[in-house]
């Protein structure tokens, strides 16, 4: 199976010749400008040593400051990194945002850390890195495995490092400390308004509500998408985390499971309970259900399971869901693929709203936050889609080709090829 950063690459240089933009707009497009690699020694509590080997991956900020998360997994890798960093410089340039792409990764596992063990690492990345980072310069975010107090401890570290704290250096910080209402849920919510701006252009082929949908994934994304479509009146029938899922025909009761596995600190599969039945992962990927949601991590979706998919439609909310060769079978079998890079923007959206109102020390009230997030993802969406009717391409053809034309344009204006 190719890796994902070779499946981000091939989806640049699919678009790259649709766009006839030549081999060396293409070398710089699919390399990162400036990889930062690290190890990270942490005195443990329990008196040991461990090493954590750490990166910051700066894919290219050709349209503005690098903006991208960081991720706490220890199976992170440089190559994973580097496939993140790239995503976050299409997303950006799709969603019409004055970034560019950036990611980061420590090898920690967080569930196996004290806080005081997290709080160190979290410093210490960034002591490593604060010659490279900063409001004008690259913006860290939360990613899989870390949260707004990873976010908090990091502005702290950089605003005693630098001599004074600054809001726009961190998104997804806690509301007390410059975050912005709405961020938490920036990313699902957004993930609702692409799916029923999907329903409107898909001719009537599913209703705009009562959906029934199955999601993998029950974390920052996958927790509060479920929320939100619950909200919005379809019927979440599948749940996951990483042990296992369950399954309920008439609907689960979302707010419920998830205050239930917050209070249990548990996998969800110990707290099922009454009429609903345990899945795996791979069950709950094969449900027959409207819309399928990855929301947890890459490659779930391979050339081993793509023909047994038999939802209608794969909001891609984590990111590199899907593997190039599984995206071919779904589009030849006519599932409709909304792409992680547009579905799962309302993040990144929601952080550059955070890093405006934390340079002008103005902030908005949550609805005028999530109603700039809805206007700027409903423009993203309505980018891709006229590429697609234009072009006669998949989704994911109409987002890449869209989000890498912007960024090659900039690169000639700017005279870099
Ligand atoms: P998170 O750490 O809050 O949650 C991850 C969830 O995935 C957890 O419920 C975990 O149990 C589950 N999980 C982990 N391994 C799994 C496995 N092997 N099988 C099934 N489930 C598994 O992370 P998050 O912030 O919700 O991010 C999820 C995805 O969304 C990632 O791909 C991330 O890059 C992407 N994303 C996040 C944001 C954001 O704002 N947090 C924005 C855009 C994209």
């Amino acid at each position: 199976m190719a890796s994902f950063l070779e499946n981000t690459q091939q989806h640049i240089a699919r678009a790259a010749s649709v766009l006839e933009l030549g081999a060396a707009v293409l070398a710089i497009l699919e390399k990162p400008r400036e990889v930062h690699a690290f190890e990270v020694p942490m005195p443990m509590e329990d008196g040991s040593t461990r090493i954590f080997s750490a990166w910051r991956v700066q894919h290219n900020d050709v349209l503005g400051p690098y903006k991208g998360g960081i991720r706490y997994h220890p199976a992170s890798s440089i190559d994973e990194v580097s496939a993140l960093a790239s995503l976050m410089t299409w997303k950006t340039s799709l969603a019409g945002l004055p970034y560019g792409g950036a990611k980061g990764a420590v090898t920690v596992d967080p569930k196996t850390m004290t806080p005081k063990e997290l709080e160190a690492v979290s410093r210490s990345y960034v002591r490593r890195l604060v010659q490279v980072i900063g409001p004008d310069r690259d913006i860290p975010a939360p990613d899989v495995g870390t949260n707004a107090q990873v976010m908090a401890w990091m502005a702290d570290e950089y605003g005693k490092l630098t001599g004074h704290y600054e809001p726009a250096a961190f998104t997804g910080k806690p509301v007390e400390i410059g975050g912005s209402q709405g961020r938490e849920e920036a990313t699902g919510f957004g993930g609702v308004v692409i799916l029923r701006e999907y329903l409107k252009t898909a001719g009537g082929e599913l209703p705009a509500t009562g959906l029934r949908i199955a999601i993998q994934g029950m974390g920052n994304v996958g927790g509060v998408i479920a929320e939100e479509l619950a909200k919005a009146g379809h019927r979440v029938v599948a749940l996951a985390d990483s042990k296992g899922g369950m399954f309920r025909e008439e609907g689960i009761d979302v707010p419920v499971m998830i205050a239930a596995k917050a209070a249990s600190h548990g996998p969800l599969t110990e707290i099922v309970a009454g009429d609903a039945k345990i899945i795996s992962n791979d069950e709950l990927l094969a449900l027959d259900v409207d819309v399928l949601i990855p929301a947890a991590l890459e490659n779930v979706i391979t050339v081993e399971n793509a023909e047994r998919i038999q939802a209608n439609v794969i909001l891609e909310m984590a990111n590199g869901p899907i593997t190039p060769e599984a995206d071919a079978i779904l589009t030849r079998r006519e599932i409709a693929v909304i792409p992680d890079i547009l579905a799962n923007a309302g993040g990144v959206i929601g952080s550059y709203l955070e890093w405006v109102q934390g340079r002008s020390r103005y902030y908005w009230e949550k609805e005028e936050a999530l109603a700039k997030v809805e206007k700027l993802i409903a423009e993203a969406f309505r980018r891709v889609a006229a590429v697609r009717a234009d072009r006669g391409v998949s989704w994911r053809e109409a987002a890449y080709i869209r989000a890498v034309g912007r960024v090659a344009a900039a690169m000639r204006f700017r005279g870099w090829v």
